[in-house]
């Protein structure tokens, strides 16, 4: 959905206003559209390029040094007239003749050969250069009518490297045309885009299926297939584009991950790693991953993989520096690291340092055993606690939970098993959580344990009398991190009734089974009883009132963990 427009009919022109505003330092206005803002050799080729609006950064954001000199543009999705693309192209001359370098749509042809034309009148040196990467648009013998997409941005990046590098307008034009040869777009649409004052997209995809071989004007894809993995898109892609590798390539490769518009930078990555173990597989080397939006429909979702098949003039061009609003690429002054250098950044390290008396061995298998089943409950309540968190905060309490407890259940049980005692399984399980967890509530859990491992020792018997303290000794490390008191609606409001219950019963000469359940009934209670307080600390805070008459979502899980903890001592 586009959201934020003023006038629908306007909304073109209004962005590329706002653009202007927005990059003073790269371009300038100029009728029809953008040229660059800084000076260029006199006597450069200028290239020119552009079509319809809505595919940002295309094309206006590739105006500036390094990369193309302008670019016009029409309204969304629609060709530039003539008239337009001239202005462009007259206000880019440098002397040097000007390549009107575009898209290959039909629209697109007519205008700008008829301002080709125009400026030819005016006594420029015009040539008209067409960019036709798509494969799925027509079959390989006849690739000089496919569409052009994403890869228009690698063969205009090339070009010019070539322009500013000095070369004659026929030379110039020989790259341009040599590097469309090189560079091949495949690329599959999940949901269409909305044009700005329309209420409904373009076109959709059933849920589960994607459209192979999208357009970037809003075509659908050519057909329909389910969806799969990323993983399956990446083999799909790539696949594709390995049944037409040109010849006298070096088998050095460019692979270009592009969002059509709201495919997400996360869902790009996670994607790129297949794309690139596959082109490893054929054979090839990727010497880059570029991982973006490059060229988009809007608000479009899907995605497009372009190769650039390298060779030494491609490749020599496609690395020179470049800096516009949208696309920047600098030459790094130094050398790589060599691919093998090691880094000291290993997660801590699990380790027995010294072996734990039997009593203490015999409480680190407890505790281990204990923090298992733990982490079983807290991965059946995961959603439940996620809920809770989403109430008025982000949603995460119950993933961080049940991901910090399975880590720490399995450092234990590995550290029981190697003879550490309580402290020894206890400090590790706490590291592994808060490494696992992330989230306020992974710091303190983690927290939280290493100081009941201090407590405990490895060589003492684990009495009553020493969970009581060990117990105290958690909470005391929350409060002392987390600097949250009683009252804010926090896990603490749970927590330290539960030590105080525990303590007394202690006190009153109970044995640890009863402390446990006596106690973790009081958590249970202070846990429900939290949904009346008002969240003044943690996440929660800034939506307070949302959370009004829902419990917090870590005393309840800080309950849901003691009562857990008490069956399995009542039991013992
Ligand atoms: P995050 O708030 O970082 O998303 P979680 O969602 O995992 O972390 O945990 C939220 C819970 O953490 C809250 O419900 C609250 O009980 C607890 N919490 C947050 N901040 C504090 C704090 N400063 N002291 C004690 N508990 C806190
Ligand atoms: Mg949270």
């Amino acid at each position: 959905m586009t959201r934020l427009v003023n006038n629908p009919a306007d909304f073109p022109a209004q962005l590329v206003d706002g653009f202007v505003r927005a990059n003073p330092r790269y371009v300038r206005k100029v009728f029809g559209g953008v040229v660059r803002g800084t000076e260029s050799k006199p006597g450069k080729v200028a290239i020119i390029t552009g079509g319809g609006t809505g595919h940002y950064p295309a094309f206006v954001g590739w105006v500036g040094p390094g990369l193309v000199d302008g670019a016009v543009a029409g309204n969304i999705f629609s060709s530039p007239s003539a008239s337009q693309a001239a202005s462009v192209g007259r206000a880019a001359d440098q002397g040097g003749g000007v390549i009107i370098g575009f898209l290959n749509y039909a629209g697109d042809v007519l205008h700008f050969g008829q301002a080709a034309e125009r400026l030819r009148a005016d006594g420029i040196e015009v040539r008209s250069c067409v960019i036709t990467d798509d494969v799925a648009s027509a079959p390989v013998e006849n690739w000089r009518q496919r569409r052009g997409i994403a890869g228009g941005l690698a063969v205009l990046k090339i070009a010019s490297a070539a322009a500013e590098d000095g070369l004659v307008l026929d030379e110039v034009v020989r790259v341009f045309e040599h590097a469309n040869e090189r560079v091949r777009t495949f690329g599959v649409a999940f949901a269409g885009c909305t044009l700005p004052g329309a209420d409904h997209p373009l076109f959709e995809v059933e849920k589960g299926q994607m459209g192979v071989g999208l357009g970037v004007h809003g075509e659908a894809g050519i057909y329909e297939t389910d969806l799969g993995t990323a993983d399956d898109v990446a083999g799909l892609l790539v696949d594709r584009l390995l049944e037409e590798r040109p010849e006298g390539s070096s088998g050095r490769v460019v692979a270009i991950l592009n969002g059509l518009g709201s495919a997400k930078y996360e869902e790009l990555f996670v994607t790129f790693i297949s794309v690139q173990d596959r082109l490893k597989d054929a054979g090839l080397e990727v010497v880059d991953g570029e991982v973006g939006e490059f060229m988009t429909s809007l608000d479009m979702s899907g995605v497009s993989l372009t190769l650039v098949w390298l060779d030494d003039e491609i490749e020599k061009y496609y690395f020179a520096p470049a800096d516009t609003a949208a696309y920047k690429r600098t030459v790094l002054p130094d050398a790589q690291l060599p691919e093998d250098t090691v880094f000291e950044t290993e997660a801590s390290q699990l380790e027995v340092k010294k072996p734990g008396s039997d009593a203490s061995r015999a409480a680190g298998v407890a505790i281990a055993r204990g923090l298992t089943r733990i982490a079983n409950v807290l991965e059946e309540n995961r959603e439940r606690l996620g809920d809770l968190d989403a109430i008025a905060g982000d949603g995460d309490h119950g993933i961080g939970m049940a991901r910090g407890s399975k880590a720490a259940a399995e450092a234990a049980e590995w550290l029981a098993e190697q003879g550490g005692g309580a402290q020894t399984v206890l400090v590790g399980a706490g590291d592994r959580w808060s490494e696992n967890a992330g989230g306020a509530s992974g710091a303190l859990w983690g927290a939280a344990l290493t100081a009941a491992g201090n407590v405990l020792g490895d060589t003492e018997e684990v009495t009553a009398a020493q969970q009581a303290k060990a117990l105290r000794a958690m909470i005391d490390s929350i409060q002392r991190l987390g600097r949250a008191e009683v009252g804010q609606k926090t896990m603490l409001d749970a927590q330290v009734p539960f030590v105080e219950a525990f303590e007394k019963a202690v006190a009153d000469g109970s044995g640890a089974d009863e402390a446990w359940e006596t106690a973790s009934q009081v958590a249970t209670q202070a846990a429900q009883d939290t949904a009346n307080l008002e969240a003044r600390m943690g996440r929660a805070r800034v939506l307070s009132d949302r959370s009004a008459g829902h419990p917090d979502p870590g005393a309840v899980s800080f309950a849901l963990v003691v009562s857990t903890a008490s069956d399995l001592v009542g039991a013992r």
